[in-house]
């Protein structure tokens, strides 16, 4: 983890009323409201009050005790918020310019350093010195790590991506996670290559696949969708694919975002096809693998796992952008303020669930 300044080169920030953070203790226990009365800036360091987050699959997994996390810790990672303080030296948004006092914003999941050999090899999520919003436990420097909270704490190294007024938080708060990730599995199932009239196949129409859907349908790919839940069908079809209950034909593309199909994923896959596994992210059970088949099919598998600062900005110009025309503003079917986050993360956890349960702090 980065090495943080000595107190003395750190600029306080008070807050009144004192920021709140909802801590997560462990499996079964209720979070505990922990008061940030202030908050020690380091260079390029940035302050936030939340706006909206949206409470994640893979919370509720390390809640469930599907995934094992380091407590005390704030959960969330999905959010979208405002700028409020700036550390010495300011820093910059994705976009290249000086990131200012008031900004609406959403920034990366994970803290890179830019300098070590991964984060060169254009593998930031993969730093090796990274720090994860969410998934950290919190210290005395740095409480405000998540986005279960009123404010939230951005290192230097996160990417801040600018996002504009009109685009509703709903639709916002989830592009840290499954926007950007969708981003980056269908790009890397792309390979740089247009998608016009490409057979894609998505396993799991939850908030990964859905987005996944909509901008391979986007750039003019045949999507369909895989997901054994009809709603999520239907949902489906309204971020442009075409819903089943199983593959119908080989595809060229298969993103499995489910976690739950792999084997069928690489079974549908067409000689030459790409398979792009992004939904494995809790331990499973191996998989059995045809080697021969893969071999024979010239597949390409491969592993997706977050994403890096320029997916971020490009997922959110998405959503900014054509990404108007799909229903992401529905994928969040209830919004709790942030003092019920028990009862928001049940209801996150319900069979039933919408696609997001979100939590507001204001
Ligand atoms: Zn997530
Ligand atoms: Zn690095």
């Amino acid at each position: 983890m980065r090495t943080l300044l000595p107190h003395d080169e750190r600029q306080d920030v008070t807050l009144r009323p004192a920021a709140t953070a909802k801590v997560w203790l462990g499996v079964g226990q209720a979070h505990e409201t922990v008061a940030v009365p202030g908050v020690g800036l380091g260079h390029g360091d940035v302050l936030v009050a939340i706006e909206l987050s949206t409470i994640c699959g893979s919370d509720v997994h390390t809640m469930q005790g599907h995934r094992t996390a380091p407590t005390p810790l704030v959960l969330g990672h999905e959010s979208v918020g405002r700028v409020i303080a700036i550390g010495e030296g300011g820093t910059t948004s994705a976009d290249g310019e000086p990131l200012r006092i008031g900004d609406r914003v959403v920034w990366s999941v994970t803290v890179s350093c830019g300098t070590c050999d991964r984060c060169t090899a254009g593998m930031t999520q993969k730093c090796h010195t990274s720090a994860k919003y969410g998934h950290v436990r919190i210290g005395p420097r740095w409480e405000l790590t998540g986005g279960f909270a009123s404010h939230v704490h951005l290192r230097a190294g996160t990417t801040i991506v600018r996002v504009p007024e009109a685009l509703p938080a709903a639709v916002l708060a989830p592009a840290s996670c499954a926007t950007a990730t969708a981003w980056a599995a269908v790009a890397r199932g792309a390979d740089g290559r247009s998608l016009e009239g490409k057979r894609v196949l998505v396993y799991g129409a939850g908030l990964v696949g859905l987005s996944a859907v909509a901008i391979a349908a986007d750039e003019g790919a045949e999507v369909t969708v895989i997901d054994p839940s009809a709603s999520r069908r239907t949902f489906a079809e309204r971020f442009g694919g075409t819903a089943a209950v199983a593959a119908t034909g080989p595809a060229d593309i298969v993103i499995e975002a489910s976690g739950h199909a792999v084997a069928d994923a690489i079974a549908a896959a067409d000689v030459g096809a790409a398979v792009v596994l992004v939904g494995s992210v809790f331990p499973a059970e191996p998989v059995p693998l045809d080697a021969e088949s893969v071999v024979r099919r010239l597949l390409t598998v491969t592993g997706v796992h977050n994403y890096t600062g320029t997916e971020l900005a490009a997922a959110v110009g998405f959503l900014a952008g054509r990404g108007r025309a799909y229903p992401f503003a529905d994928v969040v079917g209830a919004v709790h303020p942030l003092e019920d986050v028990d009862a928001a993360v049940a209801a996150a956890a319900a069979s039933d669930a919408p696609l997001r349960v979100a939590l507001n702090p204001r």
